[in-house]
């Protein structure tokens, strides 16, 4: 079915990245944008007699933010500290040897991608659909292909093809030179390649990675870096031909206590994207990740604008995957994927600082491929969006599109959700018992294996830790609310090694 939306469109479009308008965006039954119209100008011909029609008013009209670093694994869990350490850890190797890391974080996650593992993709799912994300990195390593995603998976999207034919590869692992040269020629056959780089303080051992990266050619257009915050500036003047490197200045702060040479990237030309990283030491989504970002930049003196951070969770990385995926993302214009947020706004407001400060509570719907998957009552109704079923964020009602991963035909909910995961919670080992047996039997029926996840941080598919010999040990924490909430912000005062500046996050939401 194809949907029209108008409203003060945001295209980001390339000719005209900053221009914005009262407009049409026209999204065709194939899921794309076929055209972008200013004023009542005609739209195309044909193919839109039956289309469903969104009126956004004055509000805007984005393309729909896109993640480009995340863990899926790790959604429902709060932010962690280790408790009494007093200095910053030095690089991603330094803290899954806390001695809270296991019972914290492995176990908890081990939990839930276990025994529920539809369910936990559902709620990050739903979790990045609230913030306006309709593409996101980091789904965890599975058995068997997927297809019944509602956010665009950006390892594993496949536009209704074949898996083998996806593009683009990922690794949170550090690779050995033999894999990173397979990579190399790999990129230069088109794919991308997102591989966690140099993640620590400025020029820790782990600096040896990106070093490692360069001498196997990885330093490459199709190369997206994550973190690079062990990096000097003279290090990325070895990219030359630049890339890509997604910033997380959240989980970089309260983690390590410093953050990505990001002036120093932009003066190598190479593209700057933003992602949440994940539940431990990150934002809930990137409409929060760069408020994170924002409150860097002034303190700082990075003077980035609203304009350069809204870049930066749309076409940015939008760029990024458009040659891997053979697609434009992040960009209104046509040919580009149909992904549409539409966020609430004054009319007089200037649009990107009203991205900028916009929250969950403004987030009016998500559209991906043209078929709109959360929002309010009113515009989910308009742009007739299937199966909806009743949520409550930030305080407001909303509706959710949402059917079951493996069966777009069988509605389902995020209470359902919801329920499952807090099966999980309440009686552990129970589930995970439950769910050895059904992996047992399904073996021995001959039938279709069942869905198994593995945990992807950071040092492979065996949980770091180990698990306890009594998996009645596993105590899960309470799953997080899905948006920024005051308890959110609570727990940001006093912990990791920001030395207050996240604090500031809260006031973009009071
Ligand atoms: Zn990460």
């Amino acid at each position: 079915m194809s949907l029209v939306i108008s409203g003060r469109i945001v295209p980001l479009a390339r000719n005209a990245e900053k221009s914005t308008f009262q407009g049409k965006v026209w999204i065709g039954d194939d899921g794309h944008i076929e055209r972008v119209t200013r004023g009542n100008a005609a739209g195309p011909r044909s193919g839109f007699d039956k289309a469903a029609r969104v009126d956004a008013g004055h509000d805007l009209v984005l393309p729909g933010f896109i993640d480009l670093h995340s863990h899926l694994a790790y959604a429902t869990l709060p932010l962690w500290t280790e408790p009494d350490r007093t200095t910053p850890f030095l690089h991603h190797d330094s803290w899954p040897s806390a001695s809270t890391y296991a019972a914290d974080i492995t176990w908890p996650a081990y939990a839930f991608i276990e025994a529920a593992p539809e369910a936990l993709l559902a709620y990050a799912e739903v979790r990045a659909l609230i913030g306006g994300t309709t593409s996101i990195q980091g789904s965890p390593p599975k058995n068997r292909p997927l297809d019944g995603w509602m956010v665009r998976n950006v390892e594993d999207e496949t536009f209704g093809g074949d898996i083998a034919s996806t593009r683009v590869l990922a690794s949170t692992l550090t690779l050995k030179p033999d894999v990173l040269a397979t990579r190399a020629s790999q990129m230069k056959a088109g794919a991308g390649f997102i591989y966690h780089c140099a993640e620590g303080q400025l020029n820790s051992i782990v600096a040896g990675e990106y070093q490692s990266a360069r001498k196997c050619g990885c330093l490459q257009k199709g190369f997206v870096a994550i973190h690079t915050n062990a990096l000097d500036p003279g290090d990325y003047a070895a990219w030359t031909d630049p890339g890509t490197i997604v910033w997380s200045p959240f989980s970089n702060l309260w983690l390590y206590g410093s953050t990505t040479d990001v002036p120093a990237a932009l003066a190598r030309k190479i593209r700057v994207c933003v992602g949440s990283d994940w539940g431990p030491s990150g934002t809930r989504n990137v409409l929060g990740e760069i408020k994170v970002a924002a409150l860097v930049s002034k303190r700082q003196g990075w003077k980035l604008t609203p304009f350069d951070l809204v870049r930066m969770i749309t076409c940015n990385p939008g760029d990024a995957l458009a040659g891997p995926w053979n697609v434009q993302a992040g960009r209104l214009e046509p040919d580009a994927l149909g992904d549409v947020v539409i966020l609430s706004a004054r009319a007089a407001a200037d649009p990107f600082a009203a991205v900028l400060a916009a929250t969950e509570k403004d987030v009016r719907l998500v559209v991906i491929g043209g078929r709109a998957l959360y929002g309010d009552a009113k515009p989910m109704k308009a742009a007739k969006a299937a199966f909806p079923s009743n949520l409550t964020i930030a305080g407001t009602k909303r509706v959710l599109s949402m059917t079951q991963l493996d069966d777009p035909s069988a509605p389902s909910s995020f209470a359902q959700v919801l329920a499952r995961l807090k099966q999980v919670r309440d009686d552990p080992k129970k589930a995970l018992d439950a769910a050895a047996n059904a992996s047992a039997e399904a073996r021995m029926a001959g039938a279709a294996p069942r869905l198994r996840l593995a945990l992807d941080m950071p040092l492979g598919k065996v949980p770091i830790g180990g698990l306890p010999k009594n998996l009645g040990e596993i105590v899960v924490p309470p799953i997080q609310p899905l948006e920024h909430d005051v308890a959110f912000f609570a727990s940001i005062a006093g912990r990791g090694f920001h030395g207050g500046l996240l604090d500031g996050l809260g006031k973009f939401y009071a």
